[in-house]
């Protein structure tokens, strides 16, 4: 799209239109009121929001993505900042409160500009470069790591968690760690992870420090059977996709029975066709058996008298995880398993966890998929502590992919922005004016931290800045524990270096989009597609 081209809102019905520099000043409005509801969330010392809706659930959270998630905004403006939080959770699982805060920041800047009779194309220019060379800054301040440095990631699941669940942060720390560095995978000097590999299962009961790393996968299921063993130890695994039933409800059959002997043989043959079926599994050396669909009670009988344990119904995503986990391949036709299709798990058993029989499959051998079992004592807690960790695990992943890190605490982004403001005037004309708001709009950060630590904001900015002249002085950003500027490197507030390029990318993008528009028109609503409400189809069972 060419830069001097505005884009136009369609609103529903009902709503008027409007231009100009209404539409701008209602979109960068409601783009403010975002960011401003999650802001006083920022940092270890941020507040939590409970959100009530309108059933009456409660949801509390410190995390940016689940608060402007679960409120519900209405306005095309606040929705696509929603979206910015959103594609920072989905990119690097971090800093998506950093990234609504910042965006609100520069869009407040760019309003004062827009006052000042600048035109919006001025500002996207300027903010483009600003961008731009912010992340070339970032990246230059950044440090090297690699999956040996234990302590960084520690730290940075650390900082990524601090504000959530803190009473338990470090034995949090310590499984997340440990998670993603039993699924990383080295290969050319890369780090490969799949977070989908690292399950997180909750269950209330207990303190969140009865929380544990499985080397292996746990499923919410129980065994199927009672006269099956609860406990095998040296597993030998099949992950089985087809069902241990003759007619599943999805293949009903009819059958005409004229006398009752062809009733009897009817039976008899059923009965021998699931046998055979169980025959087939003893035969392969299985004594475990995870299959993904039902198992029908004969089978179960069976099954039971060899002395195999199995579990019916297991999600599709856990037989992945299990296959990962286990070195199993997952079998389609029960005629078509053998040996080599087994995996192995050095135990596998049923253990009752809060009341619940869950399956516990674990001491796999090296396993490139693992589960961390979140306890707490209450839904609130577990829920809020998922969040935690999966912040943690996106942040640690993100570091090692990336291989980079910098420093939190706001340090970073003082140094970026005087960087910023040393580059504006090369730049020139009135873009230099909107580099240098761009870089005002990062100090957002120490600023908003400064202010949960209940420090003077302004004092706090001016003794970073100029601490940041000195030599060895760039590392000094907002220790909120003690409502002092520090050295934040030596506090070992660490973060990955994506997390916060990808903030700077998706809130300028929206910047960007925002200032584009100078139309909002209401729409009619005969060209939309099926209501959005209806959601995805349940995860039954
Ligand atoms: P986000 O959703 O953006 O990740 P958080 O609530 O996790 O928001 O806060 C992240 C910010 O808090 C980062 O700027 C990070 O550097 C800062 N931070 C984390 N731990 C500390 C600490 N111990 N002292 C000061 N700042 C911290
Ligand atoms: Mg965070």
């Amino acid at each position: 799209m060419a830069e001097n081209q505005q884009p136009v809102v369609f609103l529903a019905e009902g709503t008027k239109r409007t231009r100009g520099r209404d539409a701008q000043r209602i979109n960068i409005l409601v783009a403010r009121a975002v960011a401003q509801a999650v802001r006083s969330t920022l940092g270890p010392k941020g507040m939590d929001k409970m959100i009530v809706d309108d059933l009456g659930d409660i949801t509390i959270s410190n995390d940016g993505a689940t608060i402007l998630d679960e409120m519900s905004i209405e306005h095309p403006a606040g929705k696509m900042m929603v979206e910015v939080a959103k594609t920072q959770d989905d990119e690097v699982g971090d800093g998506t409160t950093t990234a609504v805060v910042f965006a609100g920041e520069i869009l407040h800047n760019a309003e004062k500009l827009l006052d000042d009779e600048i035109h919006p194309s001025i500002i996207i220019k300027g903010y483009r470069l600003a961008a731009q060379k912010a992340k070339e800054v970032y990246e230059s301040i950044s440090e090297s790591i690699s999956i040996k440095d234990k302590d960084i990631l520690r730290d940075i699941a650390l900082t990524s968690m601090t504000g959530k669940s803190a009473e338990a942060a470090s034995e949090l720390a310590d499984l997340v760690v440990n998670a993603v560095v039993q699924v990383a995978e080295e290969k050319d000097n890369k780090v490969i992870i799949d977070m989908d590999f690292i399950k997180v299962e909750k269950k209330v009961g207990g303190s969140l420090k009865d929380s544990q790393l499985i080397k292996g996968i746990v499923i919410d299921k129980e065994v199927v059977h009672s006269g099956m063993p609860k406990k095998i130890e040296d597993a030998k695994i099949a992950l089985v996709d087809a069902a241990l039933e003759i007619k599943g409800p999805e293949t009903e059959a009819k059958i005409q029975i004229t006398d009752p002997e062809q009733l009897q043989a009817f039976l008899d043959s059923e009965e021998r066709m699931l046998k055979n079926m169980v025959a087939k599994i003893k035969e392969s050396g299985a004594n475990v058996l995870l299959c993904q669909k039902g198992i029908d009670d004969i089978a179960q009988h069976y099954l039971a008298k060899e002395g195999i344990l199995a579990v019916r119904r297991v999600k599709k995503s856990d037989m992945d995880a299990l296959a990962r986990a286990t070195g199993a391949k997952i079998v389609s036709r029960i005629n078509d398993l053998s040996k080599s299709d087994l995996g192995y798990a050095g135990l596998v058993v049923e253990r009752k966890i809060a009341g619940d029989a869950m399956t516990f499959i674990e001491n796999c051998k090296n396993p490139k998929a693992v589960s961390i079992l979140l306890r707490g004592g209450s839904e609130h807690v577990v829920d809020e502590a998922e969040r935690a960790v999966h912040d943690a695990v996106g942040a640690v992943c993100s570091a090692l992919k990336n291989g980079k890190i910098i420093v939190g605490g706001g340090a970073s982004e003082v140094e970026v922005a005087i960087k910023l403001r040393e580059y504006a005037p090369n730049v020139g004309g009135r873009e230099q004016l909107a580099i240098e708001a761009f870089a005002d709009a990062l100090e957002v950060i120490p600023k908003t931290l400064a202010e949960t630590a209940g420090m003077d904001t302004i004092d706090t900015i001016v003794k970073l800045r100029s601490k940041h002249k000195e030599k060895d002085g760039k590392y000094y950003g907002v220790d909120v524990f003690n409502g002092k500027i520090e050295n934040m490197r030596k506090l070992r507030v660490i973060e990955p270096l994506s997390v916060k390029t990808q903030a700077i990318t998706s809130a300028s993008e929206v910047a960007e989009m925002l200032l584009r528009i100078d139309d909002i028109i209401a729409g009619s609503s005969k060209s939309k597609g099926p209501s959005k409400d209806t959601g995805e189809t349940p995860d039954l069972d």
